[in-house]
């Protein structure tokens, strides 16, 4: 068998199954049977060309004892999707009319190519953990989707074998056109990513795929030395493997993720801020060297705004206090730890038996284990 994971994109940003995935419980025999209701299996007696290229796609990767049924449903949307029965069958994809009818068999092979990429790198054993919402998270799960959807695209281009098409694969996608009114200058489409502006995505966006950043991903993984080598080209690749891998990161976090260490940097001060505010206005008036040690800690202009806040509404500072305290709780344990030193060294003007040092054992409790 082929060793198709060292086509797989890692994303060492993020470890996702760290409390953001969990293994899957699926009702897929349900789903099946609801597939074969209301859809059409695709078989060699009725839809031949379909057959035969899901037949050529699985000689391809070598994958031939594995047990696949395709269903085409009537949707004039381009979208395809898949999911797995366990034992007795391996894998089902589920492709819409709209895509097979404007899909040339090299954009199909892509397409069905991305749905077993997605079976074989395991994407398709986990779920979302249940989770209120949060931002960091969001931006964590923006990450892992844009991750596997990078790798599923290398077994599409490996699949239909050309760039081109699967390029094409992915405009049609997006746009719903077909050859008619597309040309062959699809590069300029990879510079639609310019125009992505992280700060303006909006948070609702951040799970779903960013279609020209695979684009361009898929793209550059053409030029490097692991597909080179991958297809058998004796060329010298344009891209080495660490090249690759530094210019996709840029692209991910300019649009789906700032610099997770500048984001964790955000949020602890943020953290840091209500948590004091908090202790401090608890059961009390607040007093002046505590109004200075937040001066001292956050500036002059953000303690006004915070204890404006806090003048007007207490019910708002907790709300605060745990929002941010939520995204603490998802950052990696090392950068908890120098949070909480941090505080540590802080907190050490003030008196012993001051209330905040009581709440900031618990917090070190709750937050280190
Ligand atoms: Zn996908």
């Amino acid at each position: 068998m082929l060793n198709l994971d060292k086509l797989r994109w890692i994303d060492d940003n993020i470890d996702e199954y760290q409390g953001i995935l969990v293994r899957a419980e699926n009702n897929a025999y349900a789903h099946r049977m609801h597939l074969l209701s209301n859809s059409l299996k695709v078989t060699e007696e009725i839809t031949p060309r379909i057959s035969s290229v899901i037949k050529k796609v699985l000689q391809h990767l070598s994958l031939l004892d594995i047990e696949l049924e395709c269903y085409v449903n009537n949707d004039s949307d381009m979208n395809a999707s898949c999911f797995s029965l366990g034992n007795d069958v391996n894998l089902i994809i589920i492709i819409s009319s709209g895509l097979v009818n404007t899909m040339t068999q090299d954009e199909l092979a892509f397409v069905i190519g991305h749905e077993i990429g997605h079976y074989f790198f395991g994407h398709l054993d986990y779920a979302e953990v249940k989770r209120e919402k949060n931002a960091l998270l969001d931006m964590k799960l923006s990450r892992i989707y844009q991750s596997h959807e990078i790798s599923a695209d290398r077994i599409g281009l490996i699949c239909s074998g050309s760039l081109e098409s699967s390029l094409r694969a992915i405009v049609k996608t997006v746009s719903g056109l077909n050859d008619e009114f597309i040309t062959h200058n699809l590069h300029t489409y990879l510079h639609q990513i310019q125009s992505l502006n992280y700060d303006d995505l909006a948070h609702a966006y951040y799970t779903h795929p960013i279609f020209p950043i695979r684009a361009k991903a898929l793209t550059l993984f053409s030029m490097s030395e692991v597909y080179y080598l991958w297809t058998g080209k004796d060329k010298q690749a344009p891209l080495t493997e660490d090249s690759l891998i530094a210019r996709i990161r840029k692209d991910l976090e300019s649009t789906t993720m700032k610099n997770l260490k500048e984001e964790s940097k955000h949020i602890v001060e943020k953290f840091q801020l209500w948590f004091y505010v908090k202790s401090f206005i608890d059961n009390n008036e607040l007093e002046q060297d505590e109004i200075l040690f937040l001066e001292k800690n956050f500036g002059v202009d953000t303690t006004k705004k915070a204890l404006r806040l806090a003048k007007e509404n207490t019910s708002s500072v907790t709300k605060k206090y745990e929002e941010f305290r939520n995204q603490v709780h998802h950052l990696p344990l090392q950068y908890k730890s120098l949070m909480v030193n941090d505080m540590k060294n802080a907190l050490d003007s003030m008196l012993e038996s001051h209330n905040v040092q009581r709440y900031f054992k618990n917090l070190t409790k709750s937050i280190l284990g």
